[in-house]
């Protein structure tokens, strides 16, 4: 075998493996948006049975002879196959090291779980999720020890969803950030705080779905590759690079909502919709970790869409689509409202300030859980003790508290973190595009393509090609310095609520 009938033969199992990621990324898309809730029995069974599938090609003898045969010619491999390799490899013998029986069941309860928690959510009925949350913790835990046996493993979760990342280093992130943020959150406070009823007058709801068909726009999202969905929780479904979807919520009490959730989730599609073609069906598509994910949607989400800059462009279009609600208002009492910075009870809802801290929470408990330090029944007393101590808020009930995010039930231990270091990603990398742009005068004319060819160009189109800290250190021309960020919030803040740094 050579080099080249290697990749030929690694070609077809790829595109066998491709036909099963879609089908089961299009059941989880159905299943989030408009399937019934009695649906998951009969889902279970098919996701099963491609679960099944996936693992006897991921773990089978022709995809191992391939690897292993590549693996002992790489001096022949140039780069790109090099990674692509090495990615294989990473994801065969992490598979291989879960029995079958056993992978197979943690997709099977996810689909449950799902389920059950979404009950749990609208009923505050913690106890009713707890023996599912037990489940999916003690999957993770023993998952990760037949991967890694040696390794901690939280470090080994947290290296599924950020490469390289541990412990060590989150811990010594969250601290730079809780030393920067607790003093400044307790002035912000203390200042007198902005106006924002008029964003809590009625807004109905076709009108708000017009103004994130017209913020797509703004953004330059190809409507024929990726459309716009309603779901409790928005999230962005990566299909292939032809077929990102994306979904929002909305509440007509709430103008920000919808509007900053549909900037969020088309921040994550424009990544994906940007990835270099050529890599489809290789482990080199899709983006390269979640924290470089989140970076880009929290870029677009806070970097630009809460900036005066692109305020200012977009509020005359407000006032087109609602003069009643926003009459008196300006652009500019709208910039402070959409930055009020206030602890509070959700984590999507949150402010730029605070928003770390919700996640600093959860990763708190993460650790803990998988150390066998907390268990399970415990996690509501700690996670309100938690909010109290870091926030200053009483958590009313389990559904605005523990409840109220759908990584758990989805199986996701580890995930958390990546949305402050992609929040902190972001303000590094936007310091840089601004060394080479003038990145607000081009938000305020409206003009977002240099922005989205920027990233397409430094970020986007890479896709897995290199480890998350290769691909942002090579963008940003430095090593990662979370004081980029805390000076961003310093600045941002002290100039909104006038305080003197
Ligand atoms: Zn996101």
């Amino acid at each position: 075998m050579t080099v080249q009938q290697a990749f030929e033969r690694l070609r077809k199992i790829q595109q066998e493996l491709f036909v099963y990621n879609y089908a089961m990324n299009i059941i989880h898309y159905d299943a989030d948006t408009v399937a019934p809730p009695a649906s998951y029995v009969c889902r279970g069974e098919v996701l099963s049975a491609f679960t099944e599938k996936e693992y006897e090609i991921t773990t089978g003898d022709e995809m191992k002879s391939i690897v292993a045969f590549l693996i002992e010619h790489k001096d022949e491999l140039d780069g790109v196959q090099k990674r692509e390799v090495e990615l294989l490899n990473k994801e065969a013998e992490y598979v291989s090291s879960i029995p079958k029986d056993e992978y197979v069941a943690f997709t099977s309860l996810l689909n449950e779980a799902s389920v059950v928690w979404h009950n749990a959510k609208a009923n505050n009925d913690f106890e009713s999720f707890r023996p599912f949350l037990e489940k999916i913790v003690d999957y993770n835990r023993r998952f990760a020890k037949y991967y890694k046996p040696d390794k901690d493993p939280y470090d080994t979760l947290l290296d599924q969803y950020e490469e390289g990342l541990n412990k060590e280093q989150a811990d010594n992130f969250f601290n730079t950030l809780k030393e920067h943020i607790v003093p400044l959150l307790k002035k912000v406070t203390e200042a007198p705080q902005p106006d924002t009823s008029f964003l809590h007058k009625h807004y109905p709801k076709e009108k708000q779905a017009e103004l994130s068909e017209y913020v797509m726009a703004v953004m330059g999202i190809d409507k024929q590759r990726c459309i716009l969905g309603t779901t409790e929780h928005p999230f962005t479904t990566n299909v292939c690079t032809s077929d990102v979807r994306i979904t929002t919520h909305y509440y007509e009490d709430d103008l920000a909502s919808a509007f900053y959730s549909t900037v969020h989730e088309g921040g994550h599609a424009l990544y994906e919709l940007g990835v270099d073609p050529a890599y489809e069906k290789t482990p080199l598509t899709g983006g390269v970790s979640m924290g470089i994910h989140e970076c880009q949607s929290r870029f677009f989400e806070n970097l630009i869409g809460r900036s005066r800059a692109f305020i200012g462009f977009v509020f005359p279009k407000m006032k087109e689509l609602f003069p009643e609600q926003l009459e008196g208002v300006t652009a500019e009492d709208f910039y402070k409202a959409v930055n009020k910075a206030q602890p509070s009870l959700i984590r999507t809802e949150a402010d730029e300030l605070t928003y770390a801290l919700h996640v600093l929470i959860r990763y708190e408990i993460e650790k803990e859980l998988i150390a066998e330090r907390l268990e399970v029944k415990d996690v509501p007393q700690v996670w309100n003790a938690k909010y109290k101590e870091y926030l200053g808020v009483d958590v009313p009930d389990d559904t605005h508290g523990v409840l109220q995010d759908s990584h758990w039930s989805g199986g996701s231990i580890g995930y958390f973190p990546s949305y402050a270091l992609g929040s902190a990603y972001g303000a590094q990398i936007f310091a840089k595009m601004n060394s080479e742009m003038d990145v607000y005068g081009e938000v305020a004319s409206g003009n977002l393509a240099k922005v989205e060819g920027w990233l397409r160009e430094n970020i986007f189109r890479h896709g897995s090609r290199y480890s998350p800290k290769t691909l942002f250190e090579s963008c940003v021309g430095s090593s990662f310095d979370p004081i980029f960020f805390t000076d961003y919030l310093e600045n941002k803040f002290s100039d909104i609520y006038g305080l003197d740094k």
